[in-house]
């Protein structure tokens, strides 16, 4: 097997804000906490994509109980490093989740419009119970009063990539999360 050059990953990062190791560290303990939370229930985890596909896919393998997974698509950052708008729904559950626990995943807490509005949009739903996760909160960012009930790490008011977040689609799959070189956040060609 080839060996991976961590340079030539990450060379368009600035600084490495969580590592790999320390993302997989921090997972098993979160999947922990999740499965205690629930006791023996059955979880309807509910992925907001793209950004929290490679959260969610590790996190679930980090919990115990019975799982039903499902996406919903949320816009809300355009290929920009700043949120504008109201976030809109893109692509809609699939699952019932009437009288489910639903445990909505995102990739990053920010100004907290997002989760905000995905939550009130699953309590229309009937759910048994909603509890939001997220991999990253940035604190001091928030515009509306939210606040995760699991939180993987919190992070400074930087834009970041790696580990399931883009900017422009890219990086999505750098398996740290990181701040891009300055130089690269408005690169015209990627509009
Ligand atoms: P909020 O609605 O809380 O302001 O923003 C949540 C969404 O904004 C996240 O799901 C994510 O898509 C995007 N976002 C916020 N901060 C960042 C960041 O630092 N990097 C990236 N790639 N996306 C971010
Ligand atoms: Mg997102």
């Amino acid at each position: 097997m080839p060996k991976l050059k961590p340079s030539a990953t990450h060379a368009d990062l600035e600084t490495v804000l969580v590592s790999e190791s320390a993302i997989k560290r921090r997972l098993k303990k979160l999947g922990e906490d999740i499965s205690h939370a629930y006791g023996d229930e059955e979880i309807t985890v509910v992925a907001i994509i793209n950004g929290a596909i490679l959260f969610t896919a590790d996190l679930i393998r980090a919990i115990r109980n019975p799982i039903r997974l499902d996406c919903i698509r949320i816009s809300s950052y355009r290929n920009d490093t700043r949120s504008h708008g109201r976030p809109q729904l893109l692509h809609s559950l699939q699952l019932d989740i009437a009288n489910r626990h639903v445990l909505l995943i995102d990739d990053i807490l920010d100004t907290g419009k997002t989760l905000a509005v995905v939550v009130e949009m699953i309590k229309k739903q009937s759910p048994a119970s909603v509890r939001t996760c997220v991999l990253l909160d940035k604190i001091g960012r928030r515009e509306v009063e939210f606040e995760a009930d699991f939180v993987g790490f919190q992070i400074p008011d930087r834009f970041v990539v790696g580990y399931g977040l883009d900017f422009a689609e890219r990086y999505r799959n750098l398996p740290c999360i990181g701040v891009l070189k300055p130089h690269l956040q408005n690169p015209p060609e990627w509009a």
